[in-house]
């Protein structure tokens, strides 16, 4: 069964730390893999995607789940931006680690990404809009920086406007919850 795990917030030391290269992709990263997955899925709000880090692992490790049709869920292991678009957009985030916030973060419209599976099989690809978003999002918490860190306008969100924001997204054909 896997393992709901606490999720650093803000303010402890880990989440600034640079997470460590994984030179194995054995059992127990899997092990981890899963429990992350449970804890993002199981967290109070839900998150679209995970960082090893939050969950007290400094490594390099991250997993997403846009729960739409067009992606499937991934793990990705030592994950690099190895291209990313010129153009930039602007959209609100939010944190598991930083809880009840939102904030307007500028990121590339897409990145071309590599690194490995939860096999240990390399890979690469492209990923665009909001998938490209959390791709960045994690992959900064594997170098120690927040989303606060970049975003302008940082606010408080309560659950019944991050309700209302999921629900509007859900209803423009966007099913993307906004902590990642
Ligand atoms: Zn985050």
């Amino acid at each position: 069964m896997p393992k709901l795990l606490p999720v650093r917030q803000d303010g402890d030391p880990i989440l600034r730390q640079k997470a460590k290269k994984i030179s194995r992709v054995d059992d127990s990263l899997r092990r981890l893999i899963d429990d992350m997955f449970h804890t993002m899925y199981n967290n109070e709000t839900p998150g679209i995607g995970l960082a090893a880090p939050q969950v007290g692992v400094s490594m390099r490790l991250i997993v997403v789940d846009m729960q739409d049709e067009e992606h499937e869920p991934i793990a990705l292991v030592n994950p690099e931006i190895v291209k990313a678009s010129k153009e930039m957009v602007v959209a609100a985030e939010g944190c598991l680690s930083v809880p009840g916030m939102r904030g307007d973060v500028e990121r590339h419209e897409w990145v071309t990404v590599k690194g490995r599976d939860e096999h240990g099989h390399e890979t690469r690809f492209r990923a665009e809009g909001w998938f490209a978003r959390c791709l960045q999002h994690e992959i900064d918490h594997l170098d120690g920086i927040l989303y606060t860190d970049k975003a302008t306008n940082v606010r408080y969100a309560d659950e019944e406007q991050i309700c209302t924001e999921q629900s509007e997204r859900q209803a423009s054909g966007e099913k993307v919850p906004v902590a990642i």
